[in-house]
């Protein structure tokens, strides 16, 4: 990284390494995404709630993921008719027409020397779901090297992808339903105090009422052209 670029080296000095280096990401979200996009997408949803008082901005979450969950039990019911959900399908599907670039040796049962065209070289662990590549470890979607192998020993790929893609899974995570609740005029009184607003006072300027999103992209900005100085 050094050769490449003096200044990234420098700023990823003081970085823990398992916050951005693949070799020391823990595998055991399956998952390999380092974002925090899912705040990030809810954040930007629920914008037109976040200025609502207390209980209309919980009325207004409970219906939208009401709709939310509904559509995707619905479009896992009625359109998915395979095993795994269509993203996960499409990147095992493209992992597999790479692999021709794969040439798999056997070294027993288990595990399999994987070369590339490009030079680079992997170890399979079939028994463990692990690729030197690291990939598969971290989603648990088999990398094209950990495909070559699981081919070359005329396996199928369902039982090497894990069980959090699969299509019944997906179904199971929206099958909860959030309930239909009557309107305001039905509820029991309470003699409970009412929510009401923290009480932090007026900060100055103009409210904001922005996306996290964009205001993650304008400091994102404002640090890249603090980096490009370096
Ligand atoms: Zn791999």
């Amino acid at each position: 990284m050094r050769d490449l670029d003096e200044c990234a080296a420098d700023w990823f000095n003081d970085k823990i390494p398992n916050q951005w280096s693949r070799s020391h990401v823990t595998d055991f979200s399956k998952c390999d995404m380092l974002l925090n996009n899912g705040c990030e997408s809810f954040n930007s949803s629920i914008l037109e709630a976040r200025d609502k008082p207390i209980l209309s901005m919980c009325e207004w979450i409970i219906e939208y993921l009401m709709k939310r969950m509904q559509v995707n039990r619905d479009t896992a019911e009625q359109r998915w008719a395979g095993s795994f959900c269509p993203k996960i399908q499409k990147v095992i599907d493209q992992n597999f027409a790479e692999l021709g670039d794969c040439i798999s040796i056997k070294s027993d049962n288990f595990h399999y020397q994987v070369s590339c065209h490009d030079g680079r070289q992997y170890s399979v662990d079939l028994k463990n779901g692990t690729c030197g590549c690291r990939k598969w470890d971290l989603s648990g979607i088999p990398c094209k090297h950990a495909l070559s192998a699981i081919d070359a020993q005329r396996l199928d790929y369902y039982e090497f992808t894990h069980k959090y893609y699969r299509v019944d899974y997906y179904r199971m995570v929206y099958a909860p339903a959030i309930m239909p609740i009557n309107g305001r005029d039905e509820w029991n009184p309470t003699d409970q105090i009412p929510p009401m607003p923290p009480n932090v006072g007026r900060f100055v300027g103009r409210p904001k009422k922005q996306g996290g999103e964009k205001e993650m992209k304008l400091k994102r900005g404002g640090e890249k052209g603090k980096e490009e100085k370096c």
